[in-house]
């Protein structure tokens, strides 16, 4: 009796406390990571200023994001294009919601506008680069389910990116054709972009980083580096461990 009555007090304590205890925080274990590999092998976005197609460039930082990412114990992400082969935006943004990503993470390298585009001659071949522009920016959607959540990832990001030396880059504000993108934090390097489809069809928060200007001849050199490269993968996993450690489970 004496015991049954010690399992009835321990029970009713023991569901007083689950009542008041907080939801249980987001464990990177469990947590959902898609990173999107920004175009194809057949559309391969912009072109370096040494003549290396931008898809190459996303390709290998994301496979070194990803590394990162699991190393530090985000076992459950995956990447999203890792072959070039996915051409259709749709099929990404299907993708991460098919695999219940909870947070989607598209990797690009940027370019500028044709105005700022000179030549040069390397190896008997003439490129085009713009030495004007250099640093990252982020990409949110106010079209996006999750925007304020969106916008917190976008946050932590570039947080962790200017703690590691990383700087912005403002031009994608410049009032100009194909640019004029609304700036939400100058400091941050972070623009509202409603229209982008991968963030505004994702049903997850969801970020687009564009790691540097390859058009920038330093910088192309600099993205291509490994230590730099796992610098930015430093700062995304930073992020994604921020990011986690707010997220209450339902
Ligand atoms: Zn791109």
């Amino acid at each position: 009796m004496l015991n049954q009555l010690f399992s009835i007090v321990c029970l009713g304590l023991f569901a007083a406390t689950a009542a008041a205890a907080p939801a249980p925080a987001c464990s990177p274990g469990e947590f959902v990571i898609a990173l999107d590999v920004g175009h194809s092998l057949h559309s391969p976005g912009a072109v370096s200023a040494r003549g290396v197609p931008e898809f190459r460039f996303n390709q290998e930082l994301a496979a070194v994001v990803a590394d990162a990412l699991t190393a530090a114990g985000f076992r459950k992400g995956f990447v999203i294009n890792a072959d070039g082969r996915i051409a259709s935006l749709q099929e990404r943004v299907a993708e991460a919601n098919r695999r219940h990503a909870e947070l989607f993470l598209a990797i690009h390298h940027d370019s500028v506008q044709p105005r700022y585009l000179s030549e040069w001659t390397r190896d008997g071949v003439t490129h085009r680069y713009s030495d004007r522009f250099h640093g990252f920016s982020l990409f949110v959607s106010g079209k996006n389910p999750q925007f304020a959540d969106s916008r917190r990832f976008a946050n932590l990001a570039a947080m962790a990116l200017t703690a590691r030396g990383f700087t912005p880059t403002l031009h994608h504000a410049e009032p100009i054709p194909g640019e004029g993108r609304p700036l939400l934090d100058a400091a941050l390097g972070i623009y509202r972009f409603d229209d982008l489809i991968v963030l505004k069809a994702a049903s997850m928060p969801a970020v687009l980083l564009e790691a540097g200007v390859i058009l920038n001849r330093d910088e192309e050199r600099q993205l291509t580096d490994t230590a730099y490269r796992q610098r930015i993968a430093g700062a995304i996993v930073a992020a994604a461990q921020q990011y986690c450690s707010g997220v209450q489970r339902p």
